[in-house]
């Protein structure tokens, strides 16, 4: 076993069987430990009590039960709930439960903090502090779950990995927490449900579509024009649209599956036909679908929502063509909680 301890909760019953083996503890004992293990409510391994003190030593020599749990709860009147949730070294990160009326959403953050830079999103001001365990991934959700079902009387429906963060950039430990929340000591929720929200990390997308991963993937473009998506989302000069667009025709053609893209629309950035026709261009190319989110003004930035007649000079022309296309109300605004807001204001 490493030096360095890893959590019991991500050992998977196979490498859990070996140790027990190789130990000499009794086979049996894993599938109890590993039910243990899917109840957030345990802080330690004394609290597994029908497990002989052996095998609580062993175990508490050999692994590690770090628990996230909630800092502050604050609820939207449009019955949105923002979480902060203060991880073992006490950063913090924030997650969303959205509930409608045939769904219960959780929005959930893949890193403390975010690598990118996008101007127009609170948590890129913010610096990114580190990558997300696996297991910290998982709480998160565990505790979500668990909270959706006290408040909600229902468990979690969808999971969109839109919360803080750049998940291509944690993709190990994202892909590690997906396996796991699906898997039966997860919450019992399919990869059809669960989207993964990019901003664009080409080399990524490529590899998850050879990965043939089941879950969805959403991509955030806002501009489908080299110079402004460059001004607007600075790190994306690393990633070209040229490079983006192929990786998505390669995603698709690997997974048969249509993407999402996420779009705002702002006064004096991409309020022009040039961008509508360079939008249409893309779609045209790519299975798609689009999503026009409603910007949430984040204080101190130049950005502002461009006027209803450009939301409109998108929609029927993006309809002319044929392409999908929704528009994304905003929730949780009055709490802070709505797309781009997350910046740990608690
Ligand atoms: N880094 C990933 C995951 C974050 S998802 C990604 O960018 O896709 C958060 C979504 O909210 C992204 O689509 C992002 O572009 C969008 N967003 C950021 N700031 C926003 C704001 N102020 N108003 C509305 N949407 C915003």
């Amino acid at each position: 076993m490493s030096k360095s301890l890893d959590d019991i909760r991500l050992i998977s019953i196979e490498s859990l069987n070996h140790i027990l083996l190789k130990n000499k503890f009794p086979l049996y004992r894993s599938k109890q430990i590993k039910n243990w293990t899917t109840k957030i409510d345990i802080k330690s391994f004394d609290e597994m009590l029908n497990l002989p003190r052996d095998l609580i030593n062993f175990l508490k020599k050999n692994f590690k039960l770090n628990h996230a749990h909630i800092l502050s709860v604050q609820k939207s009147s449009d019955k949105t709930v923002k979480y902060a949730i203060k991880l073992h070294d006490g950063l913090v990160i924030e997650s969303v439960l959205i509930p409608s009326n045939d769904r219960i959403t959780a929005c959930v953050s893949s890193q403390a903090g975010c690598s990118l830079d996008c101007n127009f999103c609170a948590t890129s001001q913010l610096k990114r502090m580190r990558n997300l365990e696996a297991y910290e991934i998982f709480d998160q959700i565990m505790i979500l779950n668990k909270e959706s079902i006290n408040y909600f009387s229902s468990s979690i429906s969808n999971i969109v990995f839109m919360g803080m963060g750049e998940p291509l950039l944690n993709y190990k430990n994202v892909i590690e927490s997906i396996d796991y929340i699906t898997s039966d000591y997860g919450i019992g929720i399919s990869y059809k449900k669960i989207t993964v929200s990019t901003s664009g990390i080409s080399k990524m997308i490529k590899k998850m579509a050879d990965d043939n991963v089941k879950f969805n993937l959403a991509v955030s473009l806002h501009s489908a024009i080299e110079n402004t998506r460059n001004k607007i989302m600075p790190f994306s000069k690393s990633f070209p649209i040229k490079d983006l667009v192929e990786s998505l025709e390669y995603w698709y053609e690997k997974t048969k599956r249509r993407i999402t893209f996420e779009y705002l629309i702002w006064n004096n950035i991409n309020d022009d036909f040039d961008h509508i026709n360079a939008l249409v261009s893309i779609c045209k190319r790519i299975p798609s679908k689009i999503n026009m989110i409603e910007y949430n003004s984040i204080g101190n930035s130049n950005f502002e929502s461009a006027d209803e007649i450009w939301i409109n000079n998108y929609l029927n022309i993006l309809k002319d063509n044929k392409i999908p296309v929704s528009i994304r109300r905003s929730r949780g605004k009055d709490i802070q909680a709505a797309c781009g807001q997350l910046a740990n204001k608690h």
